[in-house]
């Protein structure tokens, strides 16, 4: 607790110290008005570099050929109503911590007390010749995703470089509104960092199934242009894809470089305790910048999802209110590609055993992945919203299941515990 003292030097006694949030995103948004929510009388400020307040992202990748890809956190007014200040298109360019101010890139500087790190990811670029040739594009922003819609009024043809979530679902957009799609992915498998063999396979299959081409194990080599545009994409094994855009999804890199020139330890993500604190006095971070450890899990994790920036933002209030206890959920996600709505709970574990539970179409399905002892480290489900529910309460749990009863859609998931197993045990 010593870091979160009253620095009577800083600050008069009479209001909370200040609190500045870098990063206008889902977590820094969150946090702002949650604090607000729990009566923090402190000043709140909130620098973002991008010209938008706070907003959603997950639907930028699902809808985003209209505007109905925008939704905001809170109603732009909200920030103004709340006493809160958002400084909009605003760099954070450096943290003094022993001076507890942070500097901006319009001259200015903010006073806190706490200074929260909530300054996200960047998409990762591929460094290969061709790679910032007009065409080729990624997706973070409401920017990024309208540049996206207007190259899909275009397009005949769309290459997806990286078959992970956000590569997948841009693939399922573009594909029902016509256009011809070629998703490749470097791995033997799209997914093949966050989803099961056997998800990966079903969800090749059903995008197939919608006339989209997918490739793997072909690492891409450059881009071919004709007058400074993308026209093909070229494979390491000299093989040509044509293509009119090609979108990068290729993972995101967390926005470090604040948090290392102030002296926070980072390590593929700001090093934070397990309710946001770093190393230096002060400076908290949250959002997919940390990597964090988890009550339920071993080592740390740099959890990209919007479940894990809200658990966090809870946290870091908690903190800024002397509160340190903090529990974890088990960690979800979702992805919609086609009328496919899939939910992910837990993290897949080396060496667990997959067991299915269909339903009454090719569309619906629950992939239960059991570690050795029988007890469930993870869920990924498809149109199967009680399966998600029972199967996050089964991680939870902890508790031995029967694989039979589990694959079994006629037994309900309260149903399915190992003989001998105490509930709740
Ligand atoms: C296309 C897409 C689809 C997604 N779909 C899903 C989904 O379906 N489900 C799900 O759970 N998650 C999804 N996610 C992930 C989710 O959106 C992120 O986990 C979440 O936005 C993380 O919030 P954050 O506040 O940590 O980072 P961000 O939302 O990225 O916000 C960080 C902000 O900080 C700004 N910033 C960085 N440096 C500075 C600085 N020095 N000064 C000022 N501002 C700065 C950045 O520009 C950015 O605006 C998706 C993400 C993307 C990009």
């Amino acid at each position: 607790m010593a870091n979160y003292v009253r620095h009577a030097a800083y600050f008069p006694a009479g209001r909370s110290d200040p609190v500045v949030i870098v990063g206008a995103g889902h977590a820094g948004g969150t946090l702002a008005a949650l604090l607000r929510q729990q009566q923090f009388d402190g000043a709140i400020t909130v620098v973002g570099d991008e010209p938008d307040p706070p907003y959603h992202r997950p639907p930028l990748s699902k809808k985003f050929t209209d505007d109905s890809m925008i939704q905001w956190l809170k109603p732009p007014d909200f920030y103004a109503d709340n006493d809160i200040e958002l400084l909009l298109g605003v760099r954070a360019t450096r943290i003094e911590p022993d001076a507890r101010r942070v500097y901006l890139d319009n001259g200015e500087y903010r006073r806190f007390g706490t200074v929260v790190i909530a300054t996200g990811a960047t998409p990762r670029k591929l460094m290969v010749p061709g790679g910032d040739a007009a065409g080729v594009m990624s997706l973070r922003t409401i920017a990024d995703a309208r540049a996206l819609g207007h190259a899909f009024e275009r397009a005949h043809s769309l290459a997806v470089i990286g078959g992970g979530y956000v590569g997948m679902e841009v693939a399922a957009v573009a594909r029902s509104t016509g256009i011809a799609v070629v998703v490749i992915e470097r791995e033997k498998r799209i997914l093949s960092r966050v989803a099961s063999a056997q998800l990966s396979e079903r969800l090749t299959e059903y995008h197939r199934s919608k006339g989209t081409r997918v490739i793997t194990d072909f690492g891409v080599a450059g881009f071919r242009t004709a007058e400074g545009a993308v026209i093909a994409v070229e494979a390491e094994d000299g093989s040509v894809v044509p293509c009119d855009y090609a979108l990068v999804g290729v993972g995101a890199v967390p926005n470090v470089e604040l948090a290392q020139q102030c002296g926070v330890a980072c390590d593929g993500g700001i090093l934070v305790d397990r309710v946001g604190r770093t190393n230096v006095p002060g400076v908290l971070a949250i959002g997919d910048v940390t990597r964090r450890p988890h009550d339920a899990l071993d080592g740390r994790y740099r959890l990209e999802s919007i479940p894990s920036a809200v658990e966090q933002a809870k946290h870091a209030a908690a903190v800024i209110s002397r509160d340190v206890s903090g529990s974890h959920e088990t960690p979800w996600f979702w992805s919609d590609q086609f009328d496919l709505k899939l939910k992910i709970a837990g993290l897949l574990e080396e060496g667990s055993t997959t067991i299915a539970r269909l339903g009454d179409t090719p569309a619906a399905f629950a992939l239960f992945h059991l570690r050795a002892d029988g007890t469930v480290c993870a869920v990924e489900t498809a149109n199967s919203p009680r399966d998600f529910m029972g199967g996050k309460r089964l991680i939870a749990a902890r508790v031995p299941v029967d694989p039979v009863a589990l694959a079994d859609p006629g037994v309900s998931l309260r149903d399915v515990f190992a003989t001998g197993s105490v509930i709740g045990g």
